[in-house]
């Protein structure tokens, strides 16, 4: 946990969020300036900073982010998703507690 992190405090119900799914290491709410139609956030409970912080010792953890994707993505409706994992501040993270994007729904989403 750290004190200033705004994804620790949504965690600790500090601040509101809209929480679609919540265990003993994720919790998953939806982003508060979503770019689709459907876009969830998978939030660890651990704080570490980004993926260029995790070790060895987050390999369940991070496998566990991945799968839980999918399963997320299908209880939405959605046939087809995108996921995203933003990593320092050049790789356009806001929000340094490690996060999975997953979002889609409505048109096509633009290739990149
Ligand atoms: P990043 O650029 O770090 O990968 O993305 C951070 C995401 O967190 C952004 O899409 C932003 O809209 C979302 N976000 C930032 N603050 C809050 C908040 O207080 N509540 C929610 N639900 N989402 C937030
Ligand atoms: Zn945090």
């Amino acid at each position: 946990m750290s004190a200033d992190c705004i994804f620790c405090k949504i965690i600790r119900g500090e601040i509101p969020s809209t929480m679609v799914h919540q265990d003993d290491q994720v919790v998953v709410f939806k982003d508060i300036h979503p770019i689709a139609p459907v876009h969830l956030l998978i939030v660890p409970r651990l704080h570490v900073a980004s993926l260029a912080e995790c070790a060895e010792t987050e390999r369940d953890l991070l496998g566990h982010l991945l799968l839980l994707a999918p399963k997320l993505a299908a209880a939405q409706g959605l046939k087809g998703f995108r996921t995203m994992i933003n990593t320092g501040r050049e790789g356009g993270q806001e929000v340094f507690h490690l996060h999975v994007h997953v979002f889609g729904g409505g048109d096509t989403l633009p290739r990149t």
